[in-house]
C-alpha cells in the first residue's frame, strides 16, 4: 500500500502536524502561519499608504509623485503598531512629517505660481534617553512613507582640517540607499543621532569632545537650511579632483536626536525661576518632575550648547519619556515584531511552542531597568536567555513540543555573565 506523504508548507518547510492549518494548491501547500505573514507584508506594501511613489522621468532618473500622504492620525496609528507609548512625540512627528510632505506636494503642484504662500521646511529635534524609541520612530515613519532614510551619528563629523568625515557624507549615505537616484534622495529623511554630543563645550562641561563641536554645527547649518550641496558620491573627505553630485537639500527632512543628559536640570532651573510669582503659567507642584524634558524650549537647547542658528533650523522640538516597567513589559509583548513574538516564531518554525512565564517577563524587565539602557537592555537580556534555551530546545521528533521559560531559568542565564563577586 502506498504510504501517504505528509503535506509540507512550501514556504517555511513545516509539516501539516506542526502547524495550525495547511492549505493545498495544485503543486504546493502553504500553512496558515505563512498565509498570515504574507497578508501582513501585503498589507504593509500595498495599502496605498506610501506617500511618495517614484516614477521614471524622461532623463532616465525618477521623479517623485506625491500622492496619498497619510494624515497625522493615520501616521500615529501606524506608529502605534511598532512603538509603545511616546504619544507626544508620535503626534508631533506625525504632524511635522505630514506638513513636510504636503509642502513638497504643494511645490510640485504649484510650481511657478508666485501668489502661493511658501511653506517653510520644519526640521525636527527629538530629545530623550537612550533606547526610548527615537530611531525606531523615524525609521518606522520612513518605512510607511517609502522614502529613502539614513541614520548618521553626529560624533563622526569633524571640522574641515581634522581627521574625520565631512558633514556632506551624510548625503552620500542617503544617495547610496536609493541607488544614487537624486530625485529620490531629495525627498528622503536623514536622522542625525547624538546631536547633543556636538554641543559647544564651554557651555557643557560634561562633554569630553575636543574638536568639532561648534564647527560641525556650523557645517550642518548649510545642510539643514536647504542649499545645493556638493556631495562626494562615495562619502569620506572631499578632495579637489573628485566629481560631485549636486544635491538640493531643501526637500530633505532632517530629524536630529539626542539624550541631552543634564538638560532637565537646566529646564528645572529655568522653570524654577519662572514659577515664582502670580503670573507663572504653572506652579512647581503642577510640573511633571519625572519628565522635565517635555517643557523644553529653544532657549534650553542654546544654553546646552547648540548654536542659535542651528536651534533656529530645528523649529519642531519634541521629547520622549523614559520607559517605565509597564512600557518595557508592553515592548516585550505588543509591537508587531516584539521580541517575544520573534522568538515564538523562530521556535514555531521548528514545531516548538514557546511560553514565557509572567515572572520571567518581570525579571527581564527588572534587569533592563537596572541596565539603564531603555528598551535596548531588553534585547541583550532576552538574547542571553534565549540563546541557551534555543541551543537546548526540545526536539519535536522526540515528542517534546513545549519550551517554558521561567524566572529561575532567566536568573541562571543572566548570572553566567555577571562578574564574580
Ligand atoms: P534611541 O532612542 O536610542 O534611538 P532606539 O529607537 O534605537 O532608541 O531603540 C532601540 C530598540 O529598543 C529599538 O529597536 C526597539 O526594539 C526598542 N524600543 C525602544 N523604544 C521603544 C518603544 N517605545 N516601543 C517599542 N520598542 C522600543
Amino acid at each position: 500500500m502506498a504510504k501517504k506523504t505528509k503535506l509540507q508548507c512550501s514556504f517555511c518547510g513545516r509539516y501539516e502536524d506542526e502547524v495550525p492549518m495547511m492549505l493545498t494548491g495544485l503543486k504546493g501547500a502553504i500553512c496558515s502561519d505563512c498565509v498570515q505573514q504574507a497578508a501582513a507584508v501585503l498589507d504593509f506594501n500595498t495599502s496605498g499608504n506610501t506617500a511618495v511613489k517614484h516614477s521614471p522621468a524622461s532623463n532616465g532618473s525618477t521623479k517623485n509623485v506625491l500622492t496619498n500622504i497619510p494624515r497625522p492620525q493615520e501616521i500615529k496609528a501606524f506608529l502605534d503598531n511598532y512603538v509603545i507609548g511616546q504619544d507626544d512625540a508620535k503626534r508631533t512627528l506625525a504632524v511635522a512629517v505630514y506638513n513636510h510632505y504636503k509642502r513638497l506636494q504643494q511645490k510640485e503642484a504649484g510650481a511657478g505660481n508666485d501668489n502661493d504662500v511658501e511653506l517653510e521646511k520644519s526640521n525636527i529635534v527629538m530629545l530623550g534617553p537612550t533606547g526610548t524609541g527615537k530611531t525606531l520612530l523615524v525609521r518606522t515613519i520612513a518605512r510607511l512613507l517609502n522614502v529613502p532614510f539614513t541614520i548618521v551619528d553626529a560624533t563622526v563629523f569633524t571640522e574641515a582640517g581634522y581627521v574625520g568625515e565631512d558633514v556632506e557624507s551624510i548625503l552620500s549615505r542617503l544617495l547610496q540607499v536609493c541607488n544614487y537616484d537624486e530625485a529620490q534622495a531629495q525627498c528622503g529623511i536623514v536622522f542625525i543621532d547624538e546631536i547633543d554630543k556636538i554641543a559647544r563645550k564651554q557651555d557643557n562641561p560634561s562633554l569630553t569632545r575636543e574638536v568639532g563641536g561648534e564647527g560641525v554645527q556650523q557645517s550642518l547649518l548649510k545642510l539643514l537650511e536647504g542649499s545645493i550641496v556638493n556631495v562626494p558620491p562615495k562619502g569620506g573627505r572631499k578632495h579637489p579632483d573628485q566629481e560631485y553630485v549636486h544635491l538640493d537639500t531643501r526637500e530633505i527632512l532632517f530629524i536630529c536626536g539626542g539624550a541631552f543628559e543634564g538638560l532637565d536640570r537646566r529646564i528645572a532651573r529655568r522653570l524654577g525661576s519662572h514659577t515664582v510669582g502670580y503670573n507663572s503659567v504653572r506652579t512647581a507642584a503642577q510640573l511633571d518632575s519625572d519628565d522635565l524634558m517635555r517643557y523644553v524650549e529653544p532657549q534650553d537647547l542654546r544654553s546646552f550648547g547648540l548654536i542659535p542658528e542651528l536651534v533656529g533650523r530645528l523649529p519642531v522640538i519634541t521629547s520622549l519619556r523614559p520607559l517605565d516597567k509597564s512600557a518595557l513589559h508592553k515592548i516585550l509583548l505588543e509591537p508587531k515584531n516584539s521580541l517575544v513574538k520573534q522568538y515564538t516564531k523562530l521556535l514555531a518554525m521548528d514545531g516548538v511552542e514557546l511560553v514565557f512565564e509572567p515572572e520571567a517577563l518581570d525579571y527581564i524587565v527588572d534587569q533592563a531597568i537596572a541596565y539603564k539602557l531603555g528598551a535596548r537592555g531588553l534585547r541583550s537580556i532576552t538574547e542571553r536567555v534565549m540563546n541557551e534555551a534555543m541551543y537546548d530546545a526540545p526536539d519535536p521528533k522526540k515528542g517534546h513540543r513545549r519550551l517554558v521559560i521561567t524566572a529561575d531559568y532567566c536568573r541562571e542565564q543572566v548570572a553566567k555573565y555577571a562578574p564574580p563577586v
